[in-house]
């Protein structure tokens, strides 16, 4: 079993300025593959879990989401980051559907930990909003970071991972 650095995307990964879902509005916050990078230097498995209630609300479809996030993944391998389109988790649906994926549940997680067969208590979430801790929380997630929507990480805030 091996450990994961759970990421919140928006706001974590790239800066979020509300339903991002064009490559031209898609930026990365400064010093987040760095982040990934020395997570995955110490076994560390990247696993990103987003909420994405724009699809549900109609404001972008599915396969403006796929698009993004190939390109998205194609950049964080041309860092050196190992990382595929089955460790992406999202969540399509509002808050009124009433899902067991949308964060603070913790269903992407939880699909994830049985999917990669991780350690959950070894594991790492940063996220920028309380339901992604929440939500790291119930799944038993060891580690949790709350970060400021679109600051950089400070390496030394992942102390001990
Ligand atoms: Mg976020």
């Amino acid at each position: 079993m091996r450990p994961a650095l759970f990421l919140d995307r928006d706001g974590v990964i790239n800066l979020d300025h509300g339903y991002v879902y064009r490559i031209e509005d898609f930026a990365f916050v400064p010093g987040i593959l760095e982040r990934m990078l020395e997570a995955q230097r110490r076994g560390y498995l990247p696993v990103i879990v987003t909420n994405q209630s724009g699809i549900g609300r109609g404001y972008y479809g599915r396969e403006d989401f796929e698009v993004l996030t190939a390109w998205m993944l194609e950049r964080m391998r041309e860092a050196g980051i190992e990382i595929g389109r089955s460790q992406v988790f999202y969540c399509p649906h509002t808050p009124e559907e009433r899902c067991v994926c949308r964060k603070p549940e913790p269903g992407m997680l939880l699909e994830a930990a049985k999917r990669f067969d991780l350690d959950l208590a070894r594991s790492w979430m940063v996220g920028d909003k309380k339901s992604d801790i929440q939500a790291a929380k119930a799944a038993g997630v060891g580690h949790t970071l709350q970060v400021v929507t679109n600051q950089p990480i400070e390496a030394k805030e992942l102390h001990g991972l």
